[in-house]
């Protein structure tokens, strides 16, 4: 049986922990028990990273590709080894479901080894010059990065902040939820094990505002890497903008899904039931606004609440619990607010609505349908187990429905009709779209959104891309 693990930073290759340093302690959403006392650092703490950061990048821009190939498919080894102990911790600290972790550690394993080849294709050009003259268009590495990762995926985010950088030969200097500390943990071990230099990769923990700010106002980093919310994300991006930093911000959502009225209804929704309460909802992919078409509206949320209604909620290590806690206190006080909102503005819940249980952050999967558009659910990411269905009449009010939020990070579409599909997937304003389909993500997808859900990617060759400059060189 895994036990919870001592917590600590990782700062310039030591283990650091203790002294005067203020603490967190780190609950176990399901048992409000307390699983350890976290290190926040001070400042001195994030000067030596900094200062740790800057020669790591000196020594890790020119390693060889086949260097780090070695270390990320070497840590692709590891995870798959120690999937099953880093899944326990990740439930432990958020509270999904084991088999949920599970996926997650074999994805971050699938991102690594796919940029173990990806460093090899970073190709430059040559122009065409005449005799005795030279152009070249290479890319080099952006310089340290400052990575701040959620909660959410408690190890597929620090995957996602660390895999690239390292691949495009960068430092990064990882700030990961303070909440799920030793997930993020796991995963930067992995990459020491296969032999990561200890300066290429560190992790602090702190006061998120006081770690951005400092790091962020520090010449030392070039590019700031941020999921989050949307709200925070604005904020770093101005103080990111002082410094001319390059930044990938992976923001806020508010999924939008149009059932069409040709679809096999139980079929959509034995795949969207599943796909919504995932995560208990906490997911910036999360299919959140059911816009549905009239005919089959009835039908669709009936069945919805149902399924919903039969879910096994409890313990994210009890083998047979179909959904966890949410991951912290804020979060059913948040689904309280906003449900309780909808319901005071006329929305009709059909199941839910309440917390569960008497310990740890649970909170009923829930059902809204006919919710006022001006009802804060309906324009805030509600982050939650609660699905939000509306009838439609056709598709110009399905796809205008779609549109109507400054978000763009992902959408979904089922239809069996090809023009509809084509039209969708032209109109709809999303950075990712699934058509008859919840997979909208792999290690060579481009993962990224538009308008308020942000700019820039991470995973696929994109996400690499993202971690370079260029530089044009001319040689006469
Ligand atoms: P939040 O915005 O306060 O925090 C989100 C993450 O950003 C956390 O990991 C937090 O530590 C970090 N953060 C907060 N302030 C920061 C700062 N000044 N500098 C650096 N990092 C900072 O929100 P929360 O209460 O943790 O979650 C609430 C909302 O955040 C959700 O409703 C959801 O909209 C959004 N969220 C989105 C994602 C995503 O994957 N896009 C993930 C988690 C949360």
């Amino acid at each position: 049986m895994t036990s919870y693990p001592p917590l600590h930073m990782y700062i310039d290759g030591e283990v650091v922990s203790g002294g005067s340093r203020r603490t967190q302690a780190i609950f176990n959403p399901a048992t409000g028990e307390t699983l350890g006392e976290l290190p926040l650092a001070d400042a001195a703490d994030l000067d030596r990273a900094l200062e740790a950061a800057q020669r790591g990048f000196r020594t890790w821009r020119n390693s060889t590709a086949q260097e780090r190939a070695t270390v990320l498919s070497g840590a692709a080894r590891l995870l798959t080894e120690r999937a099953d102990e880093l899944a326990r911790i990740a439930t432990m600290e958020e509270g999904k479901t084991l088999p949920e972790a599970r996926i997650e550690v074999m994805m971050v394993a699938g991102l690594f080894n796919f940029y173990a080849g990806e460093v090899f294709r970073t190709y430059g050009r040559e122009l065409v010059r005449p005799a005795g003259q030279r152009s070249t268009v290479r890319y080099e590495p952006v310089g340290p990065v400052a990575a701040f990762s959620p909660w959410n995926f408690p190890l597929g985010n620090p995957g996602r902040k660390l895999g690239a950088p390292i691949a495009a030969g960068c430092s990064v200097i990882m700030k990961s939820a303070e909440e799920t500390p030793a997930s993020a943990l796991g995963i930067l071990q992995s990459l020491y094990d296969a032999g990561l230099p200890k300066n290429v990769a560190q992790a602090v923990f702190g006061v998120p505002d006081e770690v951005s700010r400092h790091l962020l106002t520090s010449p030392i980093i070039r590019k700031l890497s941020f999921t989050g919310s949307t709200v925070i994300g604005k904020h770093l991006a101005k103080l990111a903008a002082d410094d001319m930093k390059r930044t990938t911000m992976e923001l806020g959502g508010h999924g939008a899904v149009l059932v069409f009225d040709d679809v096999d209804v139980d079929h959509v929704l034995n795949t969207m039931v599943g796909a919504k309460y995932r995560n208990s909802g906490q997911v910036c992919v999360s299919p959140t606004r059911f816009i549905v078409q009239e005919d089959i509206y009835e039908k669709f949320r009936m069945g919805f609440a149902e399924r919903a209604k039969a879910l096994k909620v409890g313990n994210g290590l009890d083998a047979s619990v179909q959904m966890g806690p949410m991951a912290n206190a804020r979060r059913p006080d948040a689904m309280e607010r906003l449900i309780g909102g909808a319901v005071k503005a006329g929305a009709r819940l059909h199941t839910g609505g309440e917390r569960l249980g008497n310990q740890g952050y649970f909170y009923a999967p829930t059902v809204l349908s006919e919710i006022p558009l001006d009802a804060d659910i309906m324009n805030e990411e509600p982050f939650g187990p609660v699905a939000l269905i509306n009838p439609y009449r056709n598709a110009d009010d399905m796809i205008a429905e779609a549109n109507r939020l400054p978000y763009g990070l992902a959408a979904y579409a089922w239809t069996d009709d090809v023009k509809m599909q084509r039209r969708v997937a032209h109109d709809v304003e999303t950075g990712m779209l699934g058509i008859n389909s919840t997979m909208i993500g792999g290690a060579d997808a481009p993962f990224g959104g538009v308008k308020w859900s942000g700019h820039g990617h991470e995973d696929g060759p994109e996400g690499l891309m993202a971690c370079l400059v260029l530089k044009a060189v001319h040689e006469g």
